[in-house]
């Protein structure tokens, strides 16, 4: 695996590769990772020549200073787990190297998408992920762009910034499916930060996302989201949202057809989220 740690040198790199008829797969991440991450990796493995990730812990995506500042750092760790999974190219840029010095930060016509669920619990979350995933195109210009579907919003955010951008036609996104813990919980490196018990506690989230598809037909909207909040309060979450979407829109919906169950809730200050399609 090759590891770049500046723009320039990678994207010529790429470049070339491309020149010889290489096609490319690219997976942008925060690091701390695990197989959530890793299918990714082993999909675009399996669809492209090459396979370039990206760790980079995005200042301008984080709301909350403590949570930036509590983040996990794993690099050592990342880096083997990359090899082993038969990554080609890690990026590894610094802050400077993806905001410069006096580089003068876009903002996005995202619409309502920014205002709602994650938008409206994480203000300006939203504006950070396009102005890091926009900036890592740029230099990477992929074939194939691959993401997780437990970061549903983002996935919807950033398939609005490929349009935005003109890049729909050039960049091919695909989302692949939550990977998840024995236990069910969502993985994801936040909950590296859980205790064994908060870990333990925290599959409620999946059992409550199971629970809202089996009642969802027989009961009130109203009725599964209480019935939903006060299972997971029951287990020690602080619950900023329990709602039910249209998939496409994200908007609170009335009937079941093309729904999506979205959960955010805290445990010990720690925020998790996750998804489960109703249909
Ligand atoms: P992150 O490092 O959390 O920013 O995530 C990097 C990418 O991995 C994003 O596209 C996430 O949606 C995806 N991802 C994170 N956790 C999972 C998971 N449990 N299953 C599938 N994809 C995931």
């Amino acid at each position: 695996m090759i590891i770049f740690k500046q723009t320039g040198p990678l994207s010529q790199y790429l470049q070339r590769q491309k020149n010889e008829g290489k096609t490319t797969g690219f997976v942008p991440t925060m690091g701390a990772l695990h197989d959530g991450h890793l299918v990714l990796i082993k999909t675009s493995n399996k669809e492209n020549d090459l396979t370039i990730c990206s760790i980079f812990v995005n200042p301008s995506q984080f709301n909350n200073q403590d949570d930036l500042k509590k983040y996990p750092v794993t690099t050592e760790k990342d880096i083997e787990l990359l090899i082993t999974n038969g990554c080609h190219i890690l990026f590894l840029p610094s802050v400077d190297e993806i905001y410069p010095p006096g580089h003068i930060k876009k903002q996005y016509a995202l619409g309502d998408l920014e205002n709602i669920l994650e938008g409206k619990y994480r203000p300006g979350h939203f504006q950070g992920v396009c102005q890091v995933v926009d900036r890592l195109l740029q230099v990477v210009k992929p074939h194939i762009l691959y993401l997780g579907q437990k970061d549903f919003q983002q996935c919807m955010v950033i398939k609005r910034l490929l349009q935005l951008t003109g890049k729909k036609k050039e960049i091919e996104l695909k989302i692949e499916p939550t990977v998840r813990e024995k236990d069910g919980l969502a993985m994801s490196s936040r909950n590296m930060r859980l205790t064994p018990l908060q870990k333990t506690n925290a599959a409620v989230i999946y059992q409550t996302l199971l629970q809202i598809k089996k009642n969802i037909s027989t009961s009130s909207i109203k009725d599964v989201k209480n019935t939903a909040t006060k299972k997971l309060t029951d287990a020690g979450f602080v619950v900023d949202y329990v709602e039910i979407v249209n998939a496409d829109t994200l908007e609170p919906m009335e009937v079941e057809n093309n729904s999506l169950a979205v959960i955010a809730a805290s445990i010990g200050g720690i925020r998790l989220i996750d998804n489960m399609k109703l249909y």
